[in-house]
């Protein structure tokens, strides 16, 4: 068999884009060096934005009993609800935190409540998925080298033996230190680091030896729960020595001894990472036939768990794009605003987290300006703004349309079609673009009429009406919405290609 495309890495992000390219027929590959899925705890959640992609494609469901926070805590009082308490009198529940301050509670719009769903448990679901819908998903192979070509990408893959692999195109989703993005020679400028941090499940001789929650101390940061195992830590005395090197308990226990001011012995150790605060992006997120998506475009340390929002954002706006490349029926440049369109948006995630970082430091200084920061994000304004950034609840692509809604994510709309009751999530499932009619304008339907090969027509009731009719692209972002025939005939041509 030939494939349209070759995903490396069976990360979250790579697995997704399998979907989403799978969902619109394309042949598809996902090549992944490990023989199973990485056991290490890493994302504990999905937040945002990411939260709703996951739950239009109906992938929160496969997701199967999620544990509480009450799970997780093994009965303890969950740590982000007791913080919560603390930091917040009232008003609603917190949806995330801002370098440890638990101040986040709600962006301009109703969605972005987070998953709580380990970062394990979201690719088992989604691998599953990907094969179900028919990608091939082979464990055990590493890519080793890439050779592109007008027509083309040639691969060196060793898996149980070395062969060669052709396809058209060529999507690096192989994480922070991406193969694929070194072999191509994607440029990666960014910020060096400051901090060694690392995330860990321990046994310690003394459970109580520091308290639940985050807290900063005089060398740095250490985060103890949700679970009781589980430590987050960082010092603020350079970036690691060596990276690559396996994390030992020794090295564990005295970052815990230096930052909790504890003689605290660490007894046995369950899983353990090592993180920095390099922020690095690559230029551009296409070089030819090849593409990256996820960290493998870019690193940031985990402060605030925008990782996954941001790889899931970059798979959602390159699928649909790069499959209408491969069908032959992209528009000019339709391909390019994947970087026009994703580079800003990861931009300000580095951004952000550089800042979450200066206000993680130790030190008198850093504890007034916490004081300040909690203060002006108390007011309605700030804390949306705060809260839309961390969730990336607000971002606006250009797409050439004045009404309000256009590039923006379609509010999650309560529908009746043909008397029955449904919701944009429910329509989004097969990850195609839609033409939500909420005013009877048939002669705007027939407007779209020679895109029937590649547009579905709802025409619906709504009980918020935002616009007489909304154009949405399988990213889930609005391309147009108004009455007039020719923006729609425009944005209909801009987007999805030339009628057949
Ligand atoms: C401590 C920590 C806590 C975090 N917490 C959160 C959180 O709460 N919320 C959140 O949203 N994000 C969080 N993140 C970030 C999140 O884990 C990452 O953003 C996410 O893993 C990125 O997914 P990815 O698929 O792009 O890359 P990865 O998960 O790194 O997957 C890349 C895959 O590519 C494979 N690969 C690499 N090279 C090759 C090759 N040559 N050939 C074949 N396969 C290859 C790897 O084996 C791997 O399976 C956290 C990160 C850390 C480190």
């Amino acid at each position: 068999m030939s494939y349209d495309v070759v995903i490396v890495g069976a990360g979250p992000i790579g697995l997704f884009l399998a979907c989403e390219l799978r969902l619109q027929g394309v042949r598809t590959i996902v090549l992944e060096r490990r023989t199973e899925i990485d056991p290490t705890l890493k994302a504990g959640a999905v937040g945002g934005r990411g939260a709703d992609i996951l739950t239009r494609r109906g992938i929160v469901e496969l997701l199967g009993d999620l544990p509480s926070m009450a799970d997780l805590m093994g009965g303890r009082k969950p740590a982000a609800q007791s913080l919560q308490a603390k930091t917040a009198k009232a008003g609603p529940p917190t949806v995330g935190h801002f370098a440890g301050l638990w101040i986040l509670r709600g962006g301009s719009t109703p969605a972005g409540m987070p998953i709580i769903a380990g970062q394990q448990a979201l690719e088992v679901a989604l691998e599953k998925y990907a094969i179900e819908l028919g990608a091939d998903v082979r464990r055990g192979h590493a890519l080793t080298g890439i050779d592109q070509d007008d027509t083309g990408v040639s691969l060196t893959v060793e898996g149980p033996e070395a062969y060669e692999l052709r396809a058209g195109w060529l999507v690096g989703c192989d994480g922070g230190r991406s193969a694929v993005r070194k072999l191509t020679g994607f440029a990666f400028p960014g910020v060096d680091g400051v901090i060694t941090g690392h995330q860990a499940l321990v046994e310690v001789d003394a459970p109580d030896f520091f308290p639940f929650g985050w807290h900063r101390t005089e060398h740095g940061l250490l985060a103890r729960g949700p679970m009781p195992q589980r430590v987050l830590a960082a010092e603020f005395d350079g970036p690691p020595v060596d990276r690559s090197a396996p994390v030992t308990r020794e090295e564990l226990q005295a970052s815990l001894r230096r930052l909790s001011g504890t003689e605290v012995t660490v007894t046995a150790v369950h899983s353990a990472t090592r993180f920095t605060d390099n922020t690095r992006q690559a230029e551009t997120y296409r070089v030819g036939r090849v593409l990256l998506a996820g960290d493998a475009a870019h690193v940031h340390p985990p402060f605030g768990g925008q990782g996954l929002t941001l790889g899931l954002g970059d798979a959602a706006n390159l699928g649909w794009k790069l499959a209408a490349e491969v069908a032959g029926r992209a528009p000019d440049g339709l391909l390019d605003t994947y970087t026009t369109e994703r580079h800003p948006a990861a931009a300000r995630v580095l951004h952000n987290t550089r800042a979450q970082v200066a206000l993680l430091a130790p030190g008198p200084r850093v504890d007034a300006l916490r004081d300040v920061f909690t203060a002006l994000a108390s007011t309605e304004e700030a804390n949306r703004l705060l809260t839309d950034l961390m969730g990336d609840l607000d971002l606006r692509y250009e797409v050439d349309c004045d009404h309000p809604l256009a590039g923006r994510y379609c509010p999650d709309l309560s529908l009746t079609v043909s008397g029955t009751a449904t919701t944009v999530a429910d329509l989004s499932r097969s990850g195609g673009p839609l033409l939500l009619d909420l005013d009877d304008r048939s002669s705007l339907r027939d407007t779209v009429r020679p895109w029937a090969d590649r547009l579905e027509v709802v025409t619906a009731r709504a009980e918020e009406v935002p616009a007489p009719v909304v154009l949405v692209r399988p990213d889930g972002y609005v391309a147009w919405a108004g009455e007039d025939a020719d923006g729609l005939r425009r944005a209909c041509a801009r987007w999805f290609g030339s009628p057949r």
